[in-house]
């Protein structure tokens, strides 16, 4: 595919349609729905109109149907209509920030959550609208000539998890229908009114048929990973419903990227500043309530300076205010369901249990209505312990304290998995040798999770494969053809 570069939109923000949060609601609400509870009280967010698998063969239909017609658009105006879409995004950012926050629990304002989430779906959408792809002339010589461009794939099925659900929806989505395909999008069971409401947003501006969502559970998700009309499935979610996936997508020899789970590794080396490093290992552990999928999930931390760490981690993350999203004060919420709050204070109790020290919160918030857990942090662990080596997804930091840079770079290699990583230290060129020797997608220098539209990002191991972002996530949405005369 050769493109053009799109840098503005076709018409102005100011006459976007703009719902306020009520209006957003009503539209994606069904009165017969299925009810979403707020994870923060109980209260009813609305109920979800779920769809059957009728309703899937019908959307992928109409998806097939449209697919020729905007592939046939030149790139630079599917560009341009991309770049429209953050606009209609942002016109909408309060009333999208209102209804994830409702239904996810995240707070609205404060630190890297709801409006930041609404604010990343629509840098994601610009990024990738003017991301370059250019045909290549592979050779052009006395020998011959080969050019390479990326086809449309056709129908994307795009799989999302709950904890980041209309950005991760936004990074399916948006490089999909550069590319010139047509997208049928499964959202969590648990989340869905947020994918439906940046949908309802979307398609204010796109044309009708490009992007439909199925709001149905899991069963729906089977049915779109095994079903013939599906040419690619974008997924992201935990590392065994990947593998299902993978089953389920075998007799049609649907086309994969698979973003899985993660146990991200953190190293600090001996020669660290601890007060200097404390908040962004903070944040790198405790976005979204650690319910992220490159998040740090155990940290290594050289003898030299454990002590230290471990003090000024405590000291920022008991500053840190929890609670009910629209609370002004608050930046950390809710896990967002029972079966994750579960599983953080299960293995909270095995690191307890395992000889750790809990230098931090350890104990369910047992006096407010929703599934809040304390941000903790359990030093003093053996690198066998379950919280080490199973992924909590949650407020839950075991720290591991290391001699030598050989035995933390092994700890942080040994598990089968490989999202992100990343290496603390006051010299850069050192930690830069170590992060070279860590089995990751991605390894961050003195930062964690810091994810950009630019950088191609993946797991290795169990972590998935294939990559999101960047050309090269863009190319994952084409199919590569050569030209040879
Ligand atoms: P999940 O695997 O339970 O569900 C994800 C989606 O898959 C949901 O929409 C669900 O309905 C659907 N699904 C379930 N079974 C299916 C099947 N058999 N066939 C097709 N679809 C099916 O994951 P989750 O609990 O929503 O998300 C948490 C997990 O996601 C964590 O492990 C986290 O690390 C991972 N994650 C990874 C990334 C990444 O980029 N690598 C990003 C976010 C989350």
């Amino acid at each position: 595919m050769t493109t053009g570069t799109a840098t503005t939109s076709p018409t102005a923000s100011s006459t976007l349609p703009s719902f306020t949060y009520e209006e957003l609601l009503a539209a994606i609400t069904a009165p017969n729905g299925r009810e979403i509870l707020d994870p923060a009280t109980g209260e009813l967010v609305g109920r979800v109109p779920e769809s059957t698998v009728e309703d899937l063969e019908q959307a992928l239909t109409r998806a097939r149907g449209k697919q020729p017609e905007w592939a046939a658009v030149p790139d630079a105006e599917r560009s341009a209509l991309l770049l429209l879409a953050a606009d209609a995004v942002e016109a909408n950012a309060a009333a999208l920030a209102e209804l994830l926050s409702r239904e996810q629990g995240k707070p609205v304002h404060n630190g890297p959550n709801a409006m930041f989430e609404v604010g990343g779906a629509v840098a994601w959408l610009r990024a990738t609208a003017s991301l370059p792809l250019e045909a290549e002339t592979l050779f052009d010589d006395e020998t011959g000539h080969a050019v390479l461009s990326y086809e449309p794939i056709g129908v994307i099925g795009a799989i999302s998890p709950w904890n980041w659900p209309m950005m991760i929806s936004v990074w399916q989505i948006a490089p999909a229908l550069r590319m010139g395909n047509t997208v049928v999008a499964k959202p969590s069971e648990y989340t869905p009114l947020s994918v439906l409401g940046l949908a309802h947003v979307l398609n204010q501006v796109l044309p009708e048929g490009l992007l439909t969502v199925v709001a149905g559970g899991r069963e729906v998700g089977e049915v779109l990973s095994k079903h013939a009309g599906v040419d690619k499935v974008m997924f992201t979610g935990s590392t065994d419903t990947g593998k299902a996936i993978m089953r389920s997508a075998a007799d049609s020899l649907t086309r994969l990227t698979l973003e899985l789970g993660g146990n991200d590794a953190g190293i600090v080396l001996p020669d660290a500043d601890p007060q200097a490093i404390a908040e962004g290992l903070f944040w790198g552990a405790f976005i979204n309530t650690g319910q992220t999928c490159a998040a740090l999930k155990r940290l290594y931390v050289h003898e030299d300076v454990y002590d230290a760490v471990c003090e000024a981690l405590t000291e920022v993350a008991a500053a840190m205010p929890m609670g009910q999203g629209r609370d002004e004060k608050n930046v950390l919420g809710p896990l967002q369901n029972k079966a994750q709050y579960q599983i953080v204070a299960e293995l909270v109790e095995q690191a307890r249990a395992g000889g750790g020290r809990v230098l931090l919160g350890g104990d369910p918030l047992e006096d407010q209505p929703g599934y809040f857990y304390p941000a903790t942090l359990v030093a003093d662990l053996d690198d066998d312990n379950a919280l080490v080596v199973e992924e909590q997804f949650g407020p839950a930091l075991p720290i591991v304290k290391y001699s030598t840079v050989d035995e933390a770079v092994h700890m942080a290699n040994r598990l089968d998995v490989g999202l992100g990583a990343s290496v603390w230290g006051s010299d850069v060129a050192t930690a830069r040798e170590v992060a070279s020797r860590i089995q990751a997608g991605t390894v961050w220098i003195n930062k964690h999770g810091a994810v950009d539209p630019r950088m191609p990002f993946g797991g290795v191991k169990s972590s998935g494969f294939g990559v999101e972002f960047g050309v090269e996530g863009l190319k994952a949405l084409g199919v590569p053809k050569v030209i040879s005369s």
